[in-house]
């Protein structure tokens, strides 16, 4: 039976989801969004924010080990994966309650359930169909892994953050951001993690350079990251023993888990949309014009299910783009060139802009400017982590079209290098600002001679 009639109709209260409901209610948009989940999506439920505390986590580890150099002594400091666990899960139910309020302050009506589209102006929830002038799909993605034999023993970074035991022994699937932070993640826990990455070297698409440093130093921390390595089956005798892991070579490995993070796919089955002619992309995601609208003009689609670029902030910008251009004055574009980046592993990587190896594609000349050294913090630690920074320059135009670095809190060292470059920076202003001493981000603002010129 036809319940209400909205004037915008969201399926997923994800990133994108929630963020769209909230800029159309504040307008007056009469809203309604579903979600049969808990509310905040991926990134509040299984993505950044748990992911992020875990990785706060971890680093104590490093803490504890390097205190000893500035003269603290302590106890052996001792884990607790519940105690993790649990207080990950408040926090998390904490944000979601924030959403709930967000939407209610918004005048958003949230209907709990999986969705379907059943024509083009209405949704379908819990038996209930509602009529929409316009709808949204933000239902993100879904880890996809490979079919191997055995491959149910297996589990995806949906399952990671509840394991009932903290696993001794962890192996972990794939070379890309999930990979890299978990494997990094549960070696900073105390798991031993051995990472096995089917290519040359991790992080494909990366600078070369950063990702042949940052696998050295995931190697120094104490991650097996073996390369060329495929995985031909998992096998297990019964739920009391560990898994066994065989490669493709033939060798085996045992682990209490196996994660698999080798990609995710835009979440689009079941949704009804190839039945009302829908274009998909071949992995599922719905196809969009620069305005965000499908081939179905009542249909639109944000974030992870249009494929385009799978983080957080994006999926934040086509909701506020979508929605300015729907409700608003319009004019307000996704810039997708330049967007900051950070995979936190240990130590982080952040990059923005162009690898050396893509600017040497795209431009005629370009310089490359380096710095390789020891943090100031590690002359007392004991550790012997380094840090990599570098710039690539576009020789013809001055600007600096690539900024890359590995090292402690590169995350939050490269955001404001993000806005220098949005503006436009050329090395020259870059080398016309003063460092801010001592710090490891003043390198960005000190290397004067290119390593590189070509
Ligand atoms: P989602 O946040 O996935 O939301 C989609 C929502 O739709 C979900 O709540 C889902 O339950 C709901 N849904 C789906 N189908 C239906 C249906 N039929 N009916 C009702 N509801 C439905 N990005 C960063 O920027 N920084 C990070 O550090 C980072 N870390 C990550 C770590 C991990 C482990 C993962 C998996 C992702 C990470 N990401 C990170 C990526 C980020 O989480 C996503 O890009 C972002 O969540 C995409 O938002 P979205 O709104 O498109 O989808
Ligand atoms: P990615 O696409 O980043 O990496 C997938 C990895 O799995 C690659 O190394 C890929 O290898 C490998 N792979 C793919 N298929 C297979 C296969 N059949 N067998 C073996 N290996 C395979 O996906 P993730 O799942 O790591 O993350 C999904 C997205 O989520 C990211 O791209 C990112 O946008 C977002 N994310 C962002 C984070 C952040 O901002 N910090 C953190 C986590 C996720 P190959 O390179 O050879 O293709």
């Amino acid at each position: 039976m036809t319940q209400d009639v909205f004037d915008l109709f969201i399926i997923g209260a994800g990133s994108g989801g929630v963020r769209a409901a909230r800029m159309a209610g504040q307008r007056g948009v009469r809203v309604a969004i579903a979600e049969d989940a808990a509310l905040g999506g991926t990134c509040v439920n299984v993505g950044c924010i748990p992911k992020k505390l875990y990785s706060f986590a971890a680093h104590y580890a490093e803490s504890f080990a390097e205190a000893a150099g500035f003269g603290w002594s302590h106890a052996a400091p001792q884990f607790d994966w519940q105690t993790l666990k649990a207080n990950r899960a408040g926090e998390i139910s904490r944000l979601n309650a924030i959403y709930a309020d967000l939407l209610a302050g918004a005048g958003v009506t949230l209907l709990r359930g999986r969705a379907r589209v059943v024509g083009a102006h209405e949704v379908e929830v819990g038996g209930d169909v509602y009529g929409a002038e316009r709808i949204v799909i933000a239902t993100g993605g879904w880890p996809v892994a490979p079919e191997i034999a055995g491959g149910e023993l297996a589990i995806s970074s949906n399952e990671i953050f509840d394991l009932a035991e903290f696993p001794k022994h962890l192996v972990v699937v794939g070379g890309g951001y999930i990979a890299c932070e978990f494997a990094s993640i549960f070696n900073g826990l105390g798991s031993r993690v051995t990472q096995l990455y089917r290519g040359e070297q991790i992080l494909r698409g990366f600078d070369d350079e950063v990702r042949d440093f940052v696998a050295a130093e995931m190697k120094k921390t104490g991650v097996d990251i073996r390369v060329q390595a495929k995985v031909a089956a998992l096998e297990r005798q019964s739920a009391a023993t560990p898994i066994r892991v065989i490669l493709g070579d033939g060798e085996s490995l045992s682990a209490d888990t196996v994660l698999y993070a080798t990609g995710r796919v835009p979440n689009t089955a079941g949704l009804g949309l190839e039945a009302l002619g829908v274009e998909l992309a071949p992995n599922g995601a719905v196809v969009v014009d620069a305005g965000y609208r499908s081939s179905l003009p009542s249909l639109y689609a944000i974030g992870d299910v249009i494929d385009r670029v799978q983080l957080t902030p994006v999926a934040l910008a086509e909701a506020m783009a979508l929605v300015d251009g729907l409700f608003g004055p319009g004019g307000r574009q996704v810039d997708y060139a330049h967007i900051p980046t950070v995979v936190f592993t240990h130590p982080n990587i952040g990059t923005i802009g162009f690898s050396e190896q893509d600017a040497r594609a795209r431009f005629e000349k370009i310089r490359v400017y380096r710095s390789d050294f020891k943090p100031l913090r590690h002359t007392l630690s004991g550790s012997s982590e380094r840090t990599l920074m570098k710039l690539v320059v576009d020789d013809a135009s001055d600007r600096v079209v690539g900024l890359h670095m590995v090292g402690a809190d590169a995350g939050e060292t490269i955001q404001g290098f993000a806005v220098a470059m949005k503006a436009g920076a050329t090395k020259a202003t870059f080398d016309a600002t003063l460092g801010i001493h001592p710090t490891a981000a003043e390198e960005f603002v000190t290397m004067r001679t290119p390593v590189v010129a070509s």
